[in-house]
């Protein structure tokens, strides 16, 4: 399993690749664009080459592009809709340039009814018919908030199947926490990964967003915090992490920064949910 953060693109793109090398991180999670704004920035062929070209000699690997805030695949208004699925399809054209792995988006808010899922599948499907199957767009599951959709697992599997289209999923810890999947103890994962299993299959989920969550259980609340300090805690998260049922590529903290100790504490809390590496034989 690969271990990465999601880092800032504040003034370069190349900057994240930067910051992932000091970091010693082999996975990288971005934003392509300003996540709190509409106004598209033109990202220059010369800027998409050298961001590639940084990240082949980096050796970074899955890049991740998470979709920015405003769009809502699930939108009723048609003007909000029709300007969220020319965003994604922008976001997700500039993703496969920058040869992301994968893009993570959220379903996006609606009503619970069978509309809300068919508008966010008819938007997948649209914009991966035009930009073509790489990157791998990820479902990504949620809190609840509101009426977000894809709190469970078989709302984000309605949506694939309604697509058509390959589609694959990211899973976040803290949201799947805020759910109400009790991850602090075994028998919530192995109900959250057995969900996946019945639904979307296991073999969809392709990477982790690895966050401990400062909401309660069941909250609805996505309230991302550091590992081992928030409410699932070190056990919980390396009872998870060390599933037999979880085989993911890699996982990607989105832990709050406010000093860059921060970053290394969780990567440090990352390392230690990972199985023990085997002795090797003296020889
Ligand atoms: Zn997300
Ligand atoms: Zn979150």
């Amino acid at each position: 399993m690969r271990l990465g953060f999601h880092l800032s693109i504040a003034g370069s793109l190349t900057r994240a690749i930067t910051e992932a090398r000091l970091l010693g991180c082999q996975a990288l999670q971005i934003f392509v664009q300003n996540p709190r704004s509409w106004r598209w920035r033109e990202v220059s062929r010369e800027e998409v080459r050298n961001f590639v070209q940084a990240r082949r000699q980096a050796g970074v690997g899955p890049l991740v592009v998470h979709l920015s805030y405003l769009p809502n695949l699930a939108a009723a208004d048609p003007l909000l809709y029709r300007r969220s699925v020319q965003r994604f399809t922008q976001e997700l054209a500039l993703a496969r340039d920058l040869e992301a792995d994968y893009l993570v988006a959220h379903p996006g808010h609606g009503p619970l009814e069978p509309e809300s899922f068919l508008r966010v599948a008819q938007a997948l499907a649209q914009a991966v018919a035009q930009v073509g199957p790489r990157p791998l767009v990820l479902l990504e599951n949620t809190a609840g908030q509101g009426r977000e959709l894809g709190r469970q697992p078989a709302q984000l599997q309605r949506i694939m199947d309604l697509s058509g289209v390959p589609l694959g999923l990211c899973l976040d810890t803290a949201h799947a926490f805020g759910a109400g999947y009790d991850l602090a103890h075994p028998g919530g994962a192995s109900r959250l990964l057995a969900e996946i299993a019945a639904g979307p299959g296991l073999s969809a989920l392709k990477m982790l967003h690895l966050n401990d969550s400062k909401a309660p259980l069941g909250s609805g609340r996505d309230r991302h915090w550091h590992l081992g300090r928030g409410a699932i805690g070190l056990e919980g998260l390396a009872q998870f992490f060390r599933h037999p049922a979880l085989q993911v590529e890699a996982a990607i903290m989105e832990t709050p920064r406010r000093h860059r100790a921060d970053d290394w504490h969780n990567l440090l809390m990352a390392r230690s949910l990972m199985p023990p590496p085997a002795l090797l034989p003296r020889s």
